[in-house]
């Protein structure tokens, strides 16, 4: 009968490999495991902890097993539990949508300080939202701020959906409902998009074409519509930059994640569509990981730089 204690060694052994057939890029053997043996038995983590001596049911182990076994063939631990959590929140994924990234978090915060630094009532567009993790999560933590978030993907903006309607409570009535409220729109870029907005924010497919079939197999089985940026990964943001000024009010910001490699291209392709005031901001590795500016020389009505 193995114990809580003695299935994590397991686990963290048989994930460690090497073992045959195992074509995963598995770099935190011992956080998969627990995570896996954490939904395996249907607690949490920290339960974990504080019980590893309790044995474990026969049915218990064997599906904790078989979990192990789909995380070695190169399923990520996210696609495996169907979460994954982003600045506290956690949020339904599934292959169809791109897993949420610490990176993405570099956008989310830099957008916060736009909303804070400009006069209410800020409208903000979310462009290939997938789960809506960086959408939902401004709404979370801006709930005065509206937002439209839009994917060319159906399949996508039904996640999308369901995570705003379970973490915000969209799904409901009254006021509170619509305080909470998030407006999907199923759009190539702009093309369904009404109206202008004080903050566009993306993050768009990046990775150039060539180098999808080097990646991890994690990140391969990732949508690749989410990843695929063209030849030279640039294609997305080139039409995003390109059209983003008719979306924008006067003072209006676009802030966009990017390949870091990319920072200097799409300076100059911000710059070549009139943008002011262009910044970048640095994930925590030190690369340059969101790239913004303005659409105006007036630092006065809306400056997302304001804070920084
Ligand atoms: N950050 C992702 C990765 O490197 C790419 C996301 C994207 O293309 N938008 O795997």
């Amino acid at each position: 009968m193995a114990t809580i204690q003695t299935a994590l060694t397991e686990g963290k052994r048989l994930l460690r490999g090497p073992g045959k057939n195992v074509s995963a890029c598995i770099t935190s053997p011992s956080l998969d495991a627990s995570l896996l043996l954490a939904h395996a038995l249907n607690t949490t983590r920290g339960r974990l902890v504080s019980t590893g001596n309790e044995t474990i049911p026969d049915d218990g182990y064997s599906v904790f097993l078989r979990l192990i076994e789909r995380r070695l063939s190169g399923e990520c631990v996210a696609y495996i539990l169907g979460k994954k959590e982003f600045r506290g929140l956690d949020f339904t994924v599934s292959p169809a949508v791109l897993v949420p990234r610490p990176d993405t978090e570099i956008l989310v915060e830099t957008a916060l300080a736009g909303i804070d630094g400009s006069p209410p009532p800020v409208t903000v567009l979310d462009l290939c939202t997938g789960s809506g993790a960086a959408a939902i999560a401004l709404k979370h933590e801006r709930p005065a701020a509206g937002i439209t978030a839009s994917d060319i993907s159906e399949a996508a903006l039904e996640i999308a959906e369901t995570n705003a309607a379970r973490l915000l409570g969209n799904a409901g009535a009254g006021a509170d409902a619509r305080a909470f409220h998030i407006t999907f729109i199923k759009s190539d870029l702009f093309e369904n998009i009404p109206g202008k907005f004080n903050l566009i924010t993306a993050n768009p497919p990046y990775i150039p074409s060539g180098e999808i079939d080097g990646l991890a197999p994690e990140v391969r089985r990732e949508p690749r519509m989410a990843l695929d940026g063209g030849k030279d990964g640039l294609a997305l943001i080139r039409r995003i930059i390109a059209e983003a000024r008719r979306h924008l009010f006067p003072g209006g910001s676009l802030l966009l994640e990017i390949d870091p490699r990319e920072a200097p291209a799409v300076r100059n392709l911000l710059e070549k569509a009139g943008f002011n005031d262009i910044q970048s901001y640095r994930d925590l590795a030190g690369f340059e990981r969101v790239m913004g500016g303005s659409m105006t020389e007036q630092h006065g009505s809306f400056s997302i730089y304001g804070k920084n």
